[in-house]
Formats: structure tokens, sequence, C-alpha cells
């Protein structure tokens, strides 16, 4: 076994510390949302997808070399069978004092069964998902979905003790005149709220120039009526805060068009099949799964990971323009968001 505390950390080509893993556990999922996903979606086989075991392994590697921070996310990691045993192994991590935070990204349609057991495991904080307050409109937005079902997983994860952070990704069409009222239901119940600019990540259906709102103009928007304070708070991710005067919440904007966020990016991201990116934003590409199969030992997974990291890409290359290809071939389902 191999003394990892006095490794040093994972630094890029370009000095950036890596410190933070994303790990999309599968690429299914129970719902379809209209920017994410295509409405027939061919899912990965079996055989391609990391066993919860290879899934463990990799991020343990990651977590010997310095990474503090894990987010499980998918597709729906809720949904990936025996996912409650991959957290229950990786919470050893949070035990040992190794990792500071295991965390998830979840739609919340199984939180209301699981949230207890997360909470119990050691997670202390979930991303939910939720574009709308308005049932039908989220029955349109996810082809399918249940609001209500949401609703009692995010109920279920506060009372279990998890903070929950809502997510919205801010659309033109369906959500825009709603965010206002999706901030003050969220700060209402002392939940954090951040808004996602749709990013071009895969081919859907419905064209991403009409979808796309940028949050500089929802931004100015809130202004015109509400106190909007900066605040510090760097994730080392592409999220700004600010805290909203008149509900006392705290806001988050993700704007990875209108902003660049790349100088002080602190995470690496893997596939559910084991491919390791580097950058949300290209199609770089380092394959973690083949080294494993190949037999690979502790020490040889490590400099695959060095490597990779090693040749992190200086920053993204989004565009959204009429006509435009994606800016990667990869849904964020695969990628894991
Ligand atoms: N299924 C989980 C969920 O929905 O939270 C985790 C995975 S999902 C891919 C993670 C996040 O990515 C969600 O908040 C979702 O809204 C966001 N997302 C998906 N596709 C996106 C896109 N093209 N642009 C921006 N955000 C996207
Ligand atoms: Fe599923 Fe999350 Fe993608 Fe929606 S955003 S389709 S819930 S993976």
């Amino acid at each position: 076994m191999t003394t990892t505390t006095a490794r040093p950390a994972l630094i890029d080509g370009f000095g950036r510390t890596v410190t933070y893993l994303r790990v999309s556990v599968t690429d299914r999922c129970d719902l379809r949302c209209v920017y994410c996903m295509a409405e027939k979606m061919v899912f990965l086989p079996k055989a391609e997808v990391l066993t919860l075991e290879e899934l463990d392994r990799i991020s343990s590697a990651f977590i010997s070399l310095g990474v503090r921070k894990l987010r499980l996310t998918g597709g729906e990691p809720l949904v990936r069978k025996g996912f409650m045993s991959l957290v229950e192994s990786l919470s050893r991590h949070l035990k040992s004092g190794a990792l500071d935070e295991l965390t998830l990204t979840t739609n919340g349609t199984r939180l209301a069964e699981l949230a207890a057991d997360l909470a119990r495991l050691g997670v202390q904080r979930v991303n939910v998902s939720m574009d709308t307050l308005k049932p039908d409109l989220f029955r349109t937005l996810t082809r399918g979905g249940d609001l209500a079902k949401v609703i009692t997983g995010i109920e279920a994860a506060q009372a279990a003790g998890i903070a929950v952070k809502i997510n919205a990704v801010a659309l033109a069409q369906d959500n825009a005149a709603e965010i206002p009222q999706l901030i003050q239901w969220a700060h209402g119940r002392g939940l954090d709220m951040t808004l996602i600019e749709t990013m071009p990540l895969g081919e859907v259906e419905a064209d991403r120039t009409d979808q796309f709102l940028s949050l500089e103009q929802v931004r100015r928007e809130l202004s015109s009526y509400w106190t909007l304070t900066d605040l510090p708070l760097n994730t080392g991710g592409p999220a700004r805060y600010v805290r909203v005067e008149e509900t006392g919440g705290r806001l988050g904007l993700i704007t990875p068009l209108s902003h660049n966020f790349c100088e002080a990016c602190n995470r690496v991201r893997l596939t559910c099949t084991g491919t390791l990116h580097t950058c949300l934003g290209r199609e770089d590409a380092s394959d973690l799964r083949a080294v494993l199969r190949a037999g690979a030992d502790d020490e040889d997974l490590i400099e695959a990971i060095r490597h990779a990291v090693d040749a992190k890409p200086q920053g993204h290359d989004f565009q959204i323009a009429r006509g435009e290809a994606p800016a990667t071939r990869r849904h964020m389902s695969t990628t894991g968001g």
C-alpha cells in the first residue's frame, strides 16, 4: 500500500492544484431533461461502465493524491444499483480525515427514501436540480418527472440534517420569468440557490440558441428590484455568489459562457466509463478504465492520473452561436454535471 500523505499534491501544467473530483457513477437517469438528454437516449452497455469497485479504486487514488472533495453525480446517481454501498465504502475517507466532503448532485426523485442513510454515512450537503415550481412545466422539461417527489426529497434531506442547494438551469423560453419566485422559494426554506447557464454539451433536440439566457441579463433584472451583494466565496469553480439582501439567502451564478472561470479551476471529472476529463468544455480525455483493466497496480494508476492532470488545458472553448456544433460531443449526463 502506498503512503500517500507525503506525496506532493496533484498540480497541473499551469500550476493549479486539483483538489476536487466529480465522478459520474452512471449515464442513466429516470428523467430526460430537455437540455441534457435526447428523448431517446441510448445508454451504455453495462460492461463499459465502471464497476462499484473500480469507481471506488479510482476515487481513492485521487484522494491519496490530495483530492479533498468528491462529488458523485451522473446521469442520476441515486438510480445506480449499489450506489449506497459505494457511498458507504467511500465514507471511510471521511472518517480517516483524508476527505473533507462527500457530496452528490441529484434530481431528487429518490432522495426521500435515501436521505437518512446518506446523512448517516456523512453526506452533509447535496445539490438538487429543480428548474421550476410549476408541476406541468416540470413534467415537460424533464419529460415526465413528478415535481412533488422532488420537493418531498428536498424536505427529507433537510429533515435528515443535510444542507440542500437548489440548481436551476436558466432557460430563456421556459423558466426565465419564474426565476425570482424560485429564488424566493429556496431562500424562504433556508436553501442556497444556484442558476446555471445552458452549456453546449452533446446533441439534444432543442436549439440551444433559443434556450440560452445570459445570467448577466438575469442579474441585471434581479438588481432592478433586489440588492445583490457580492460575496467573496470562491469555490474554485465557475460559480460567483451574491447575497440577496431582501431574502437573506445566497445565490450562485454559473456563467461559463459570459465569464471565463478557468484560471482558478481546481477540478477534474471522471465519467462512468472511467474517462478522465480535466476540462468540462474540451474533448481532452484519458482512459483510466483501460489502465485499470490492463491490471494496473496503484502506482500505475497514480502515474496515469498525474500524467492526465499535468496536461489539463488552460481553459474551455464554449460558444453558443446558431448552427455551431456543441463544444463537446458528450452530454452532461455522460461527463457528470
Ligand atoms: N441527475 C442529476 C441532476 O440532474 O442533478 C445529476 C446530473 S445532471 C447532468 C447535473 C446538472 O447538470 C444538473 O443541475 C443539470 O441541470 C445540469 N445540466 C445538464 N445538462 C446541462 C447543460 N447542457 N447545460 C447546463 N447545465 C446542464
Ligand atoms: Fe437526468 Fe440530471 Fe440530465 Fe435531468 S439533468 S436528464 S435529471 S442527468
